[in-house]
This record gives C-alpha cells, structure tokens and sequence, in this order.
C-alpha cells in the first residue's frame, strides 16, 4: 500500500527525518511513535504532499507521488487527521465534514452529503450534526476531524495523535472506532501518538522514530519491552 524509501527531510541545519524507509500493507494497522520531536508529523507531512523530501521516495500502491501537490494526494486514496484541527467554526458538523467530501473525496452535491451523514453516524456525532463546529467540546472536535478525514473516501488514513488530550476511557473509545476501521472496513492505518498505550492496544505493527531515524519495529509486544525504545522514552 505504502513504500517511504530513504526518506530525508532537513530545515536548515536540522535533520529532522534521516533515511528513514516504512512499509505498510494493505489491511493493517501501524503505529508510529517516537518522544517530541522525532519526526512523525514531519513524516506524515512528507506522504501527504505538504513537505517535500530532500532525499528519498515515496510510493503508495506503486506509484510515485514524491513531491505531488496534498489535494492530489488526497484525491489518489490517502486521507489525514492533523495533530492541531482547524475546523470553519461557525460551519455545522454535517457541512464541515460535507466540504471534506467534496473536496477531498471529489463526490457531487447530494453523493457528498450521504458521505458525510454515514461517517457522522459512524463517529457517534450524529446528535450534533446541525451545531456549529465551534460549540464541539475537545473529543467531538477529533471525532469530526476522523469523520472529515473519512469523507475524503482514503484507503490509506494517517492519524495524527487522535488521542492526544483524552481522558483514558474515551481514549480507549476513539482507538476502538480507529480499529473497526480496519477490520470492518478495510482501510490501512498508520496512527502517530506521543502516548503509548493506545498504540500498544490496537496495532498490528508499531514502528519507532527517535531523532529522525529508525529506532525499532516489532509488535507491540516486542517494543513495549525493547530497551532501546524505553531508554528513548525515560530520556526525554
Ligand atoms: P514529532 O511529530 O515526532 O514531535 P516533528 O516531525 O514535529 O516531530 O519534528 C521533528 C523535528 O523537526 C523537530 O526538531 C522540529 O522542531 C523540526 N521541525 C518540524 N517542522 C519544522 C518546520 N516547519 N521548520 C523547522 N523545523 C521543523
């Protein structure tokens, strides 16, 4: 589904990805962690066209979209969630996420609002369809930016620290919706969090960046007792 081969970001003097090459399959779900600053959104950036690499390509189902514009990229099957929403405040819901659909999913009129009140359905948002995205609490923001991202019809979804700031049981909530897109269906993840444990539950796979580099990749099993990624972290 997705190659980075020998990726390579720098600003200025700093590296901030470093031949850094992930694969994913289609149909799984990866977690991507790493301590601040290790270069996961800088990652996420380079797949979806807003970053341009100074080394190395990226392939999603075979094809070269190093370097392509993010709208392009989007409309060729990868959607996201961005770490910090900036949702039109004083759109409702239902249009926000109907603006993605259309947009980004390049569906008519009538097809993009059946779009969106699916997934609006599917984030449990649909009480809130009609209310200005503006009066949405911290967890029905990420709920309507999973749904925008899902609008854009993706198959493959990078999710920037969907948790981030939730308290565990509505994390554990939100990572159980990112799971069943999976499963039920098929839509290939690669899910960046800062905080661990959500990762370690519902990944098939986890990679771990550390100063802009490949640090580890096993299972959660595997990197929750691999003692290079718990020397990362106790080191921040
Ligand atoms: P993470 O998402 O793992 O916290 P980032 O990818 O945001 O890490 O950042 C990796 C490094 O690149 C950091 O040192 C950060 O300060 C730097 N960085 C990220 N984006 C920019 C930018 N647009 N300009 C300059 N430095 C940046």
């Amino acid at each position: 589904m997705l190659e980075v081969r020998d990726v390579t970001k720098r600003f200025g003097g700093l590296v901030a990805l470093n031949n850094v090459s992930l694969s994913v399959s289609k149909g799984e779900l990866l977690g991507l962690i790493g301590p601040n600053g290790s270069g996961k959104t800088t990652l996420f950036n380079v797949i979806t066209g807003f970053y341009k690499p100074d080394g190395g390509r990226v392939l999603f189902k075979g094809v070269d979209i190093t370097g392509m514009r993010p709208h392009k990229i989007t409309r060729l099957g990868i959607g996201r969630t961005f770490q910090i929403p900036k949702p039109f405040g004083r759109m409702t819901v239902l249009e926000n996420v109907m603006t993605a659909a259309f947009y980004g999913g390049n569906a008519s009129g009538s097809e993009a609002r059946e779009i969106a009140e699916r997934w609006i359905e599917y984030v449990k948002l649909r009480e809130k369809a009609h209310q200005e995205a503006r009066t949405l609490n911290v967890v029905e923001r990420k709920l309507m930016e999973l749904a925008r991202a899902l609008s854009t019809n993706p198959e493959l979804l990078l999710l920037d620290e969907l948790v981030a700031g939730l308290n565990p049981s509505e994390t554990m909530e939100v990572a159980n919706l990112v799971r069943r897109l999976v499963d039920e269906f098929g839509i290939t993840v690669i899910m960046v969090e800062h905080v661990m444990r959500a990762v370690m539950t519902i990944s098939d796979r986890v990679f771990v960046l550390h100063r802009g580099m490949k640090l580890a990749e096993g299972t959660p099993e595997e990197i929750s007792r691999d003692p290079k990624v718990i020397e990362a972290y106790l080191g921040e």
